[in-house]
């Protein structure tokens, strides 16, 4: 069951010593996942970044440092295809009928579904201990830079054990869903 933490924004958390991914005592310190989030002001002047090392355990280390190449492939793919396929499909439109809106909604049209499709077929290749292990941890939510002292920030975990001795080290309050 996810649980949701939400502590005073520290420049530095006390973490216990678990895998975040899988709940194991760690036996090393050697391996983290960063996770970061980032959020604009509605002006889009200003962006607020937080990030944070999470422990991981060696086992759950190695699954995240393999990338199997066909991953790599598909990732360079959902890039790049739907870009060129909506380009072509723009010059098509645009060609019809010589109207640069034409040429932007065939764009938009074709790009929409294709973007999608890509990304549910390497969402679907990807390992599922990987989908896990990038599941494990996730910012919600966070409030930085404001009156000193008020700053916020809120984890979503998938191991209940971690989240719970995280939310009491950091004084955090915490939910389980
Ligand atoms: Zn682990």
């Amino acid at each position: 069951m996810p649980s949701t933490v939400k502590t005073r924004y520290f420049s530095q958390f006390i973490m216990p010593s678990l895998c975040v991914a899988c709940g194991n005592p760690l036996q090393t310190t050697t391996y983290y996942k960063e996770i970061r989030s980032k959020k604009s002001s509605w002006s889009g002047k200003y962006t607020t970044e937080v990030s944070v090392k999470f422990p991981l355990c060696d086992h759950c280390a190695q699954i995240d440092e393999s990338n199997p190449w066909y991953l790599t492939v598909i990732g360079i793919l959902a890039g790049l295809l739907p870009v060129g396929l909506c380009l072509y499909a723009a010059l098509i439109g645009f060609n019809a009928d010589k109207n640069l809106l034409t040429g932007v909604i065939m764009y938009v049209v074709t790009g929409l579904p294709l973007v999608l499709v890509f990304y549910l077929v390497r969402w679907a290749s990807m390992n599922p201990e990987k989908r896990r292990l990038n599941r494990s941890v996730r910012v919600n939510n966070f409030y930085k830079g404001g009156i000193l002292g008020n700053d916020w920030i809120r984890f979503n975990f998938s191991n209940d054990l971690f989240a719970s001795q995280f939310s009491s080290l950091n004084a955090g309050e915490i939910k389980t869903k």
